[in-house]
């Protein structure tokens, strides 16, 4: 979606959105395609703010590991407005590393079931909750921490359900999550997720495209205040537009708005990912009692190069936790899964303190429930990974997008008809 300056069409719109990432790109899609004005205003050089990848010669490199959930909202989003992410499930035959041990990763029946990492009750109890957990009864959950839920297993079968509930949700600590909404999360990665060819930039250049054709006005600038009808760009530049649709993050949304109250606290990770000139050892492993994620994601998406890997590291932070001191563990780590690999490194991407969601849903902060809702004051609309009840990650962030869109649909054809 080529950059616009401010023309006459775009100077005044029906809607300005705020943030061009997949929340603002999905509500500006449709709203356009509902036939509104729509400008698009993101400060950045190119649109799909975390979403975005970079690509180096012939390698596509993601910010950190990228798993679209299967059938959640973010996919049935992206296929309302035509697009099919193309991709692959990865393979989870991979490692558990434990303080001492390197076992099978217990992610299959049969895995867990010969796991040695689990003693018989662990290993007979987490195969019964992990078997239950499509069907739990989630409501008795509601409002009360993990850690209770966590509690009633084996410690070895807790710790295992502890480390696959921060794969997807990428929080650490989990105990304080509220547990209704982490087990929603665990059990919506049981029915799989993809690694996209091309990385999440195929995405984001697929949603740009139906943006532009459905004649998205795309404006680069730094928006810095919602006022009198109009967000004010600096340099006395101004759209007007009847609806605002901040999509920029809590704080950029506090801002805009002249409003307190929305930030929570943030999901954060360091994260380092390296593209090597060969491919061997483990395609998988997951720290069981440190918070490390690794994952060869070229065995499953194509990400170049030809023969070579793409390997994805990372360790979640606990809040408030500093991440550039991480580096040399998230090495020894990939040291251990691929011996030798600096002899082999074609390009690394080191980004120590990635904000991976902008709230962590735990019980004193409501869960997913306590989040924003879509229209936190009158007339101020938001969209993001942080706002309304439902999902989490992208997932969250194009359901608000749609709801947002949605709900100012309605408004603008309330005040047409009025
Ligand atoms: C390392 C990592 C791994 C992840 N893995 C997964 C995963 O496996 N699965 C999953 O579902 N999700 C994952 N996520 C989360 C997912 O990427 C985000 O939830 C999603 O991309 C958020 O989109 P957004 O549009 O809400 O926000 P953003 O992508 O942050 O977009 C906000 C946009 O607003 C722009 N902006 C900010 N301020 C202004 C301003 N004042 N004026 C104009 N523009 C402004 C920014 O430049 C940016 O483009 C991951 C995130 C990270 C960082």
């Amino acid at each position: 979606m080529q950059s616009r300056e401010i023309s006459t069409d775009a100077a005044h719109v029906d809607v300005a959105i705020v943030g061009g990432g997949l929340a603002g790109l999905v509500a500006a899609a449709n709203l356009a395609r509902a036939g509104h004005r729509v400008a698009l205003i993101e400060r950045g050089a190119a649109l799909g703010g975390r979403a975005a990848s970079e690509r180096r010669h012939d390698v596509h490199l993601d910010r950190g590991p990228r798993a679209l959930y299967v059938r959640g909202s973010a996919e049935r989003g992206l296929k309302r407005l035509g697009i099919e992410p193309a991709g692959e499930r990865p393979d989870l035959a991979g490692r558990m590393w434990t303080a001492h041990a390197d076992h099978p990763l217990p992610a299959t029946p049969w895995r867990l079931l010969t796991s040695p990492a689990l003693p018989g009750r662990a290993r007979w109890q987490l195969m019964r909750t992990l078997m239950a957990l499509p069907r739990l009864d989630l409501d008795p959950w509601r409002g009360r921490p993990l850690g209770d839920w966590l509690a009633g297993h084996a410690p070895e079968a807790a710790a295992a359900l502890a480390m696959f509930i921060r794969l997807s949700t990428y929080c650490h600590p989990v105990d304080d999550l509220d547990a209704a909404d982490a087990l929603a999360q665990l059990a919506a990665a049981g029915r799989g997720v993809r690694y996209l060819h091309g990385g999440w930039q195929s995405m984001v250049d697929a949603l740009a495209a139906v943006a532009e054709g459905a004649g998205v006005h795309r404006v680069q600038g730094r928006a810095l205040r919602w006022r009198d009808g109009g967000f004010d760009l600096g340099d006395d530049r101004r759209i007007t537009a009847q609806v605002p649709l901040v999509a920029a993050g809590p704080r950029v949304a506090e801002a805009i708005y002249g409003v307190d109250g929305l930030a929570g606290e943030p999901v954060r990770a360091a994260c380092l990912t390296v593209a090597l000139d060969r491919d061997r050892g483990p395609r998988f492993v997951l720290g069981r009692d440190v918070p490390l994620y690794a994952a060869v994601a070229s065995r499953t998406a194509r990400l170049g190069p030809p023969g070579g890997a793409v390997v994805h590291l990372m360790r979640n932070l606990a809040p408030g936790e500093r991440g550039h001191g991480h580096r040399p563990a998230l090495e020894a780590a990939l040291e251990r899964m691929h011996p030798g690999w600096r002899t082999a490194l074609h390009t690394a991407r080191w980004m120590p303190e990635m904000t991976i969601t902008h709230r962590r849903p735990t019980v004193a902060s409501g869960g997913l429930g306590g989040r924003p809702p879509i229209e936190p004051r009158p007339g101020c609309f938001v969209a993001g990974d942080w706002v309304g009840s439902r999902g989490w990650l992208a997932d969250a962030a194009v359901a608000s997008a749609e709801a947002a869109a949605r709900a100012i649909d309605e408004r603008l054809a309330a005040r047409a008809a009025a």
